[in-house]
């Protein structure tokens, strides 16, 4: 017979008082992981549909209208259990479901944004230039700007005419389609080239996008210019000028691709911030009559600072918690004050090929679930919104009880850098907020990669809280 070991003293203190973060597929059951993946798949789908905040508005409006959400104005009566959104200027959106508790009592916010890094064509974009014609732009976010070159691009936005109807432009993402291109040195002639630093190598002003090589029929000055114009003006009926009132977009014409021969990441353009925002959504839409009254910001701008009215810092998202407020006769004040916010957004994944910029103990690594960021900023916390003791304690009891895989991190080790995120501009809304999220590699990059199990958990981390 078989002497069962008992533990050691030490091994048993270990146990107790010891911390040990753990990968997802230790804990994960097989049917869990499977519905990681096949969550996954809805969210690739929402990936492709959706690569600007207007497009991610629209995404959003589909799917929040086939589960019972309907459109809400500053002001409308609302129902217990009654599901809304608000599209605000179409590139920014509210989705709330109004619980049966007293709105005093608070909201469960979630917090994510649509926008993400990609180069915006200016307003007197077009010009020819050696018989090639090209779209002048101006870099959206924080980009290295090499990456950016030698990619397949698309063209997505809107144009408003001169008679002021407003037209949709997207051309690169059909298989069918011509892509566009912002073109790079050959090795052979690029000895001064490659002696600069990658932040110079390629400036923003060379950031321009190819459109086109072929002249007009007829012989005339700027002639592959003219024929790019007369392209445009039979397809679309613009002109030149038409351009001083567009907002469009160079995004990569790629699609969201399963990474590795186990299939268990995926790779996107704007996983930052849609890896957030789609969760969400899809928390959203797991409600019926929740206790606390749960809402879900979708907000634009957050990559160049929150700023503008589909930014987070416009008072819009403030007026929604002030109306509705309002129609229930309680103070708004008081509303924010017992409110609670996840500000869903992404953190820097440590990647073992650059471990230099992270102090491995307090970084977040692919599978290990939804991360809880307490700080972001620069430079001694600079800049941040810093999660208190006891709201971290709330959002650990809560998704320990809910059996999420999470982690916590910094974004990146003390003085390397850092960042921010929307949650500054809710917490001084006397709102207690936590940045949570997931791990990204290569971040800001044309082509991203995160991880499905840890997309999945941060779904079941909203989940959990929208139900608290
Ligand atoms: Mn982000
Ligand atoms: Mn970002």
């Amino acid at each position: 017979m078989e002497e069962k070991k008992e533990k050691s003293k030490a091994e048993q203190l270990a146990a107790k008082l010891l911390f040990k973060s753990k990968n997802a597929y230790e804990t994960m059951s097989a049917d869990e992981i499977k519905a990681a993946y096949d969550y996954c798949e809805d969210y690739k789908k929402f990936l492709d549909g959706g690569k600007t905040e207007r497009e991610c508005v629209k995404e959003a409006v589909k799917l929040l209208g086939a589960n019972g959400f309907k459109p809400y104005a500053l002001g409308d009566a609302v129902e217990v259990g009654g599901k809304y959104y608000y599209d605000n200027h179409a590139k920014s959106l509210v989705a709330f479901v109004i619980g049966t508790e007293s709105l005093e009592n608070g909201i469960n916010l979630s917090a994510a944004h649509i926008d993400s890094p990609r180069t915006d064509l200016k307003q007197h974009p077009i010009y020819e230039a050696d018989g090639m014609c090209f779209f002048k732009t101006h870099y959206y976010g924080g980009i290295k700007k090499y990456q950016w070159t030698t990619i397949p691009l698309a063209l997505h936005g809107v144009i408003t005419k001169a008679d002021g109807e407003t037209i949709d432009f997207c051309v690169g993402e059909d298989d069918g389609d011509p892509i566009f291109y912002i073109d790079d040195l050959l090795p052979h002639l690029a000895q001064d080239q490659m002696r600069k630093s990658l932040a110079d190598g390629i400036t923003g002003e060379q950031l321009n996008v190819l459109i086109g090589s072929r002249p007009f029929e007829e012989k005339t000055s700027e002639a592959v210019k003219l024929n790019i114009l007369s392209i445009l003006n039979e397809k679309y009926g613009i002109t030149e000028a038409d351009f001083m009132s567009a907002e469009i977009c160079a995004v990569p014409a790629v699609k969201a691709r399963d990474v590795g021969f186990d299939r268990s990441m995926i790779s996107s353009y704007g996983h930052d911030d849609r890896v957030c925002a789609y969760p969400s959504l899809t928390a959203l839409m797991t409600l019926d009559k929740p206790a606390h009254t749960a809402m879900a910001v979708l907000a634009d701008k957050e990559e160049i600072g929150s700023e503008g009215n589909s930014g987070m810092q416009c008072e819009v998202f403030f007026d929604i918690i002030a109306a509705l407020s309002n129609y229930f006769g309680v103070n708004d004040a008081k509303v924010r004050l017992n409110s609670k916010c996840l500000s869903a957004d992404v953190n820097a994944a440590f990647d073992p090929n650059f471990p230099e910029v992270n102090e491995r103990r307090n970084a977040c690594f692919l599978n290990y679930g939804v991360v809880v960021t307490k700080f972001t900023g620069s430079r001694g916390k600079g800049g941040s919104n810093d999660a208190s003791a006891e709201f971290m304690g709330y959002v650990r009891n809560l998704l320990d009880a809910a059996g999420v895989v999470w982690q916590t991190s910094e974004l990146g080790k003390v003085d390397q850098g850092g960042g921010g995120t929307v949650a500054k501009y809710i917490s001084q809304r006397n709102i207690d907020t936590v940045d949570i999220g997931v791990p990204v590699i290569s971040m800001h990059a044309p082509y991203e990669v995160v991880a499905k199990t840890d997309v999945y958990q941060t779904h079941k981390a909203l989940e959990a809280f929208f139900k608290a």
